[in-house]
């Protein structure tokens, strides 16, 4: 008899039903042994916390939601970020925890997927309050987290020091300092000197052997970037470097254009003296959606989910996509844009720098042995081609897009552990 759920779980929503459906697509083109296809449609652990968050007028006690969700922990510990952001729910921390999953096989780290969160909007919090935020946050998961267990990475909202705070709470706790709970730490910390650019650059490390299988030079492309935090300035940093021209980027507070090619290193100081690229006038400003029906050659979105849509997958003009952010594109867009011929190079690979650079750093803690930075920016460059190089391998002989290739090797690559480990007991 089968005991297979039918009830709806806590982590149902529309992104993370998308996620599911584009897994059973690929399981079924796999033809994926069905014990093994319902086992990976569901998180292992997810976990919901609540707790009161003080303002700093100390009159205001608010009670703030957190999640922290572990997809599957067949592989070794789970990783992957902690975001803070107004609209966090159980879905979308799912979702991406299971997109982890299939991230961290792509790249061969030994991980399965997790994600977390926190519901605030960062925005509003200041510097003493989003440490207050983080440490509860903390404590309330330790059970949950550890070095060989599962470790947060910085995700929107949070950054190098917000995992600083993270390691000092959980040392605190055990009474050591424990550097590899965290990846995403200032340096000082044992933090890895280039990870915070990895997952940016890593994305347009892409760029050139996407460009030659389409036969176009990669000098003189014009790239657009929606999106201007961690990932998206050092994707636009990274286009430049390569002597691609950067027309436009753009943040919550709209975009900027100009033909001539954007002066990046201005526009990086802007937002770290003004927090956005609001009141930035040196370029013509133009709105979000202006800037994804901008004639370019290359569009990077390194911002939020959800953002290429039916609505405007049509007006798309690059030949290119590389999803800098996690789940950027609908299905319904991301069939427009298959049937436009466009090569989209899909998150689970394109930003898969990022936690590469994790897993770097992860070992050099555990081992207290710490690479140059050379030799980081060397082997993240060789995984990310390798990677890519398999995906397109498979794309040619399966004869399906890179986003299908890609989660064909990364569920194959997790299916086949778990066949060798057995159902217990
Ligand atoms: P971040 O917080 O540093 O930057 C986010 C940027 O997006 C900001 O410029 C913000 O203004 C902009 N933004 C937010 N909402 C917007 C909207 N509605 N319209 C336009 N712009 C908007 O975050 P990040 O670390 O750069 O992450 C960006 C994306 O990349 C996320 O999807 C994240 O999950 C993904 N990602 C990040 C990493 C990493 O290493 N940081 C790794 C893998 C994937």
């Amino acid at each position: 008899m089968s005991t297979r759920q039918v009830n709806t779980p806590g982590w149902a929503s529309p992104m993370f039903d998308e996620t599911v459906a584009q897994f059973d697509a690929v399981a079924e083109l796999m033809d994926l042994d069905d014990n093994i296809r319902e086992r990976l449609r569901h998180p292992q652990r997810s976990m919901v916390v609540t707790f009161p968050f003080r303002r700093d007028d100390y009159e205001d006690v608010d009670t703030v939601y957190g999640y922290r969700v572990q997809h599957t922990i067949t592989m070794g510990p789970t990783k992957g970020g902690v975001r803070f952001a107004d609209d966090v729910n159980l879905g979308e921390v799912a979702a991406l925890a299971m997109l982890m999953t299939w991230k961290c096989a792509i790249v061969g780290l030994p991980f399965g997927g997790a994600k977390g969160g926190v519901r605030i909007d960062p925005a509003i919090l200041s510097s003493h309050e989003k440490q207050r935020i983080t440490r509860r946050y903390t404590s309330e998961i330790i059970d949950f987290i550890g070095p060989e267990r599962d470790i947060p990475a910085p995700d929107m909202g949070t950054d190098a020091q917000t995992m600083a705070w993270m390691m000092d709470t959980y040392s605190q706790q055990k009474g050591h300092a424990v550097p590899s709970v965290v990846t995403g730490k200032p340096p000082e910390l044992g933090g890895s000197v280039a990870r915070r650019e990895a997952t940016g650059r890593g994305c347009v490390s892409l760029l050139p052997p996407a460009a030659t299988s389409r036969g176009m030079a990669v000098a003189g492309l014009r790239v657009v970037v929606h999106g201007f935090g961690n990932v998206g300035q050092y994707a636009a940093v990274a286009a430049a470097e390569l002597g691609c021209k950067v027309i436009a980027v753009s943040d919550i507070s709209g975009g900027v254009h100009d033909e001539a090619g954007l002066d990046i290193a201005a526009l990086q100081a802007w937002v770290a003296l003004n927090g956005s690229l609001a009141g930035y006038e040196d370029c013509d400003r133009i709105s979000n959606e202006e800037l994804f029906a901008l004639d370019c050659d290359v569009l990077i979105p390194a911002a939020i989910q959800g953002v290429i849509t039916d609505s405007n997958a049509a007006d798309i003009k690059a030949q290119i996509v590389i999803e800098g952010a996690n789940n950027p594109t609908t299905t319904a867009a991301d069939a427009i844009l298959r049937d436009r011929d466009v090569m989209v190079i899909p998150d689970i690979i394109a930003n898969a720098g990022g936690v590469t650079a994790s897993y770097f750093e992860w070992v050099q803690d555990i081992q207290k042995y710490f690479w140059s930075e050379n030799e980081i920016v060397a082997r993240l460059r060789e995984i990310m081609a390798t990677a890519f190089d398999e995906v397109m391998q498979i794309s040619i002989k399966e004869g399906v897009d890179l986003r299908t290739a890609a989660l064909i090797k990364g569920v194959r690559k997790v299916t086949n552990a778990k066949m060798v480990r057995g159902v217990f007991p």
